[in-house]
C-alpha cells in the first residue's frame, strides 16, 4: 500500500528533517522503544533529589506554599479575569519567575527537577499563575537563557527574574497555529543591514499585551528558500509600530491569563536583537517549548493531586443508601484511577525533568507524550472528580467546573494533543525505516512465523517480575507494530492519522509504565519511606501498570481489527453535508 507524496508533503518532510534531525542526535530513551529497546540504565534507578539539591528545593517549596495560601487567591482571578499586579511581583520576590536562571543572571540556579516540584504546586493551587508562568519563565524567558548572546542575557535576564519584566513568546498567527512553520510576519533587512522591520500579527499570545521582552517569529529572507526561513526576534514594546490589538482576551478558563493580539506595523528590530542563530527560529521554538511541556506535565500533576484530594474527602463525608461514597465500587474505581495515572503523570514529569537536568540532548518525545498523558489525564480526572461531588460539583462555590474551564487549555497549547501523537509516532517510526528496508526482503508469509521478543528488564524484585514481562511482551509487540505499519504504508503511513494515533498512544504508555515500573521498583529495593507508605505507594503505581497494559492491549487489538475506513467515509459524507432546515445555525 504505497502513495505518492505530494510537493507539500515533500516540503514538509524536508522541512521536519531539517529541524528536527539536523542537530545533536542521541537516542533519547522513549527513541529506544520503537527498536524493541529498553536502556535499563536511562531509567533506572528512579531520580530522586538529595542532599543540598533536596534541601533548596524544599526551600522553595515551603516558600511557594505559603506564597500561595496567602496572596494567590484563584476565585477571585478567575472572577476578576487578572493576576493582580501585587500577585506578579511576589513572585518575583520569592524567586519564582527565575527559579532554573543562573544566579549570574539573577535567578535561583534551580534544576529543572526542583523547577517542576514547585510548578506542582502552583498547578494544584490555580492554573491561571501556573500557565502565567509557564509562559514567562519555561518558554519566555528559557528562550533568551539558551539561545541569547551575552550581551542580550545581560541587558534583558536579570529584570526578567525579579519580574520588573515580563515575558512572552509570540509564535501563533491566524496563519500559523499548529502549522507553526506557516507564520506569515514577516522581518525586512533595512538597507543598511543593521535592522529588520517586522510586520505582521500574532494572537493568543499569553501575557503578549502585558510583556516587556517578547520573543516574536517572523520569517526572514532566505537565498536556499524563495519562501524565507524563520528568525526569533527580541521585541519591546516601546518599539514604534508595536501595538497591542486586544490585551486581555475573553476566554474559557485560565481567565486570569492576559492572552493578547499583536500588530507590527514596520516595527524596527535592531540586528542585535536576533535571537539564535538567523533561519532557526523553530528550532527555537521547540527547544523552548520542550520545558513548557515538562512543567506542563508538573502543573497538571499538581492540579490531578488536588482533584484526588476532594474526590477522597468527599466519598469519606457524604452519605448515600446509608454508606458513604467511598463505599461504592463504581466510586472507588474513580479514586483507584486517578490515584494511579496521576502516580504515573508525577513519574514522568519527574524522570523528564531529571533527563533535562542530566544534560542529555534529546528529549522531544518524551516532553511531547508527557504533555499528552497529563493533560488527557487531568481532564477526566477533574470530570470524575466533579462526578463524585455530584450536583454540589456543579455549583461555583466549588472549585471543579473552575478546573474543568482551566483544564481543558492544556489539550491545546503548546501543540494540540492530536497533533502531538501523530508527531510521537512519526519521529519515532523515523528512524526504524532502516530496519524495516531490511525486513522487506523477507517473505510476506514469513513474518507471522517471526517470534517477537521484548527487550531484557531488570528484575531487581519478585513484587515487579509480572509486570516486567508484560512490559516487555509489550515493547516487543510494539517495535514490531511500528515495522509492520511502516512496511505496510510506506510513505502513505503519513496519511493514516488514526494509525499513527494508536502507536503513539502505544509508545506514550510505554514509556509512562517504564517510569512507574522503575519508581515501583525503586521504592521496593531502597525506599526510606516507611513501609505502609511505601506499599501504598507501590501499589498505586502496580495499579497504573495494569491500567496501561490493559489501555495498550486495546490499542494492539484496534491496530489489526478497526473501522477507520467507516468513520474516514462517514466524515466525508457529513463534511460534504449542506444542513438545510438543520437547527438553528451561527447564520441564521
Ligand atoms: C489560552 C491560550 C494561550 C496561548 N498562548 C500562546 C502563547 O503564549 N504563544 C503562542 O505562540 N501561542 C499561544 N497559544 C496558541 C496555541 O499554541 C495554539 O492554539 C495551538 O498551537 C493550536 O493551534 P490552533 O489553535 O490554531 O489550532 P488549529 O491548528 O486550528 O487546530 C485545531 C484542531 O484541529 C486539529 N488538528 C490540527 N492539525 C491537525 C493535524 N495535523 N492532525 C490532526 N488534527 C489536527 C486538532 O484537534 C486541533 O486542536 C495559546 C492558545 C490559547 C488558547
Amino acid at each position: 500500500m504505497t502513495a505518492t507524496l505530494t510537493e507539500l508533503q515533500k516540503k514538509q518532510i524536508a522541512q521536519a528533517e531539517e529541524l528536527l534531525f539536523s542537530g545533536p542526535e542521541k537516542e533519547g530513551f522513549a527513541k529506544e522503544l520503537y527498536f524493541g529497546r529498553f536502556r535499563a540504565e536511562s531509567v533506572m534507578p528512579f531520580p530522586e533529589v538529595t542532599g543540598e539539591t533536596k534541601r533548596q528545593g524544599d526551600e522553595a517549596i515551603a516558600r511557594v506554599k505559603q506564597f500561595c495560601r496567602d496572596h494567590i487567591d484563584p476565585v477571585k482571578i478567575d472572577r476578576e479575569a487578572m493576576i493582580p499586579d501585587s500577585v506578579i511581583r511576589g513572585l518575583g520576590e520569592i524567586g519564582v519567575l527565575g527559579m532554573t536562571v543562573s544566579k549570574e543572571h539573577g535567578g535561583q540556579g534551580l534544576s529543572q527537577f526542583n523547577y517542576c516540584r514547585v510548578m506542582e504546586v502552583i498547578g494544584a493551587h490555580c492554573a491561571s499563575t501556573a500557565v502565567f508562568v509557564n509562559a514567562h519563565h519555561s518558554i519566555g524567558l528559557r528562550a533568551l537563557e539558551l539561545f541569547g548572546t551575552p550581551e542580550q542575557q545581560k541587558t534583558w535576564m536579570k529584570p526578567m527574574t525579579t519580574g520588573e519584566k515580563i515575558a512572552a513568546f509570540a509564535l501563533t498567527e491566524p496563519e500559523a497555529g499548529s502549522d507553526a512553520s506557516n507564520v506569515r510576519t514577516t522581518a525586512t533587512p533595512t538597507e543598511d543591514g543593521k535592522a529588520f522591520l517586522l510586520n505582521g500579527e500574532k494572537r493568543w499570545i499569553t501575557n503578549g499585551g502585558i510583556a516587556q521582552v517578547l520573543t516574536v517569529m517572523a520569517r526572514t529572507p532566505d537565498a536556499s528558500d524563495p519562501d524565507g526561513k524563520i528568525t526569533a526576534f527580541l521585541v519591546t514594546p516601546d518599539m514604534p509600530g508595536f501595538e497591542v490589538v486586544e490585551k486581555r482576551m475573553e476566554k474559557t478558563g485560565i481567565r486570569g491569563t492576559a492572552t493578547g493580539r499583536l500588530r507590527f506595523t514596520n516595527v524596527r528590530v535592531p540586528r542585535e536583537n536576533i535571537l539564535g542563530p538567523i533561519g532557526k527560529g523553530l528550532r527555537v521554538a521547540l527547544t523552548v517549548l520542550d520545558f513548557g511541556r515538562t512543567t506542563f506535565g508538573a502543573s497538571c500533576t499538581g492540579a490531578a493531586k488536588f482533584c484526588l484530594e476532594r474526590m477522597v474527602h468527599r466519598a469519606n463525608n457524604r452519605r448515600q443508601f446509608g454508606k458513604s461514597l467511598g463505599e461504592f465500587e463504581l466510586v472507588k474505581r474513580k479514586i483507584a484511577e486517578a490515584a494511579a495515572d496521576t502516580f504515573a503523570m508525577e513519574s514522568a514529569t519527574y524522570h523528564t525533568a531529571a533527563l533535562i537536568d542530566s544534560g542529555a540532548e534529546d528529549y522531544m518525545i518524551e516532553t511531547a507524550m508527557l504533555k499528552v498523558f497529563s493533560s488527557d489525564m487531568l481532564w477526566r480526572i477533574c470530570n470524575d472528580a466533579l462526578q463524585i461531588w455530584g450536583g454540589a460539583g456543579f455549583f461555583t462555590d466549588q472549585p471543579f467546573e473552575r478546573i474543568m474551564r482551566d483544564s481543558r487549555l492544556n489539550l491545546i497549547g503548546e501543540g494540540a494533543n492530536d497533533v502531538l501523537r501523530c508527531f510521537v509516532a512519526m519521529v519515532g517510526m523515523r528512524n526504524l525505516k532502516k530496519e524495516g528496508d531490511e525486513l522487506k526482503k523477507t517473505p510476506w508469509k514469513m513474518y507471522k512465523m517471526v517470534n517477537i521478543t521484548g527487550p531484557s528488564i531488570p528484575i531487581k524484585h519478585e513484587h515487579v517480575r509480572f509486570h516486567a514481562r508484560q512490559l516487555s511482551k509489550q515493547i516487543g509487540a510494539f517495535s514490531w507494530a511500528c515495522k509492520m505499519a511502516g512496511l505496510k504504508y510506506q510513505e502513505g503511513i503519513l496519511d493514516q492519522q488514526a494509525v499513527q494515533a494508536r502507536l503513539g498512544d502505544i509508545a506514550t504508555e510505554l514509556f509512562m509504565a517504564s517510569c512507574v515500573y522503575s519508581r515501583v521498583t525503586s521504592l521496593l529495593v531502597n525506599g526510606t519511606l516507611p513501609e505502609s507508605v511505601k506499599m501504598h505507594d507501590v501499589a498505586t503505581g502496580q495499579l497504573y501498570l495494569r491500567l496501561a497494559f490493559q489501555r495498550n492491549a486495546a490499542r494492539f487489538a484496534d491496530l489489526k481489527v478497526n473501522f477507520d475506513k467507516d468513520w474516514a467515509d462517514v466524515a466525508d459524507k457529513w463534511l460534504g453535508h449542506n444542513f438545510p432546515n438543520w437547527v438553528l445555525t451561527p447564520d441564521d
